[in-house]
């Protein structure tokens, strides 16, 4: 007998399913969701499942540990995520996990979304930290992951992928879509040529209002990561007049005279 609230729990993985497929969140077999159940138990997406064309009734039930509690075919090989989510966050009762292209980009470069270019991104997720690389479905994932999961809403996975949690399916959807969005616009800014980095006063500001949006206290607003500008001194841009590039020359030949 399958209660009402199952029914609407298995619509609804099934309709975000078929969104990260359309927005090319993932391919083929790709990605896998998750939501907590209100009687502790996780409802998922089955394994090599097409996120395009997965039915309601694919979904099976999981306990806590893993293990099969309903439903006809095998859960996801990457549950063991899902769950360490589950277990480090009281707070998520839904779990996204994708390969979207640009993101994805950043993770298999080694690179993480942390600069503070995009007000609205730092309000919402703060950064998107890089976790290393753990072979998928295996304890070695998890433990790469461990360190951030109480920190952080939304995951770089090196060489893999993005893996985001939130209150519900659609707030961990939203996640997701900033993500992409933002390592999208990373990447055109690159291309650009040019990064203005927001300056560590006026993140300061965007975290008191961080504060106030969501209801936190101080301690969990704070940054937890370096976001303001990040010099490295090997990738910064500058820029200058050709006048002032012309007095810069003439100034060292000066020096050299
Ligand atoms: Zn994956």
């Amino acid at each position: 007998m399958q209660s009402v609230s199952e029914e609407k729990f298995r619509q609804e993985i099934t309709r975000f399913c078929h969104l990260i497929y359309e927005k090319c969140y993932v391919a083929s077999t790709d990605g896998n969701v998750s939501v907590r159940l209100p009687d502790g138990n996780i409802m998922c997406t089955p394994t090599i499942c097409n996120k395009g064309f997965v039915k309601p009734e694919d979904m099976v039930i999981i306990d806590s540990k893993g293990k099969r509690v309903k439903g006809e075919r095998k859960a996801s090989s990457e549950m063991a995520m899902h769950l360490l989510i589950y277990e480090m966050r009281p707070d998520a009762n839904a779990v996204v996990h994708a390969h979207p292209a640009c993101a994805t980009a950043y993770a298999a470069a080694g690179i993480p979304l942390n600069k503070a270019l995009i007000s609205e991104v730092v309000l919402a997720l703060g950064c998107i930290p890089l976790a290393e690389y753990g072979t998928p479905g295996t304890p070695e994932l998890t433990d790469q992951l461990r360190p951030f999961v109480k920190s952080y809403d939304a995951l770089l996975m090196a060489n893999h992928g993005v893996v985001t949690s939130g209150a519900n399916l659609e707030d961990a959807f939203n996640r997701m879509d900033t993500v992409e969005h933002f390592a999208k616009i990373s990447i055109y800014t690159k291309i650009l040529g040019r990064e203005r980095l927001l300056s560590s006063e006026d993140v300061e500001k965007l975290w008191v209002q961080r504060q106030k949006y969501y209801g936190l206290d101080e301690s969990e607003a704070q940054p937890k990561d370096p976001m303001c500008p990040v010099t490295d001194g090997l990738s910064e841009t500058i820029s200058l007049t050709r006048s002032e590039l012309i007095d810069l020359i003439e100034r060292v030949v000066s020096t050299l005279k």
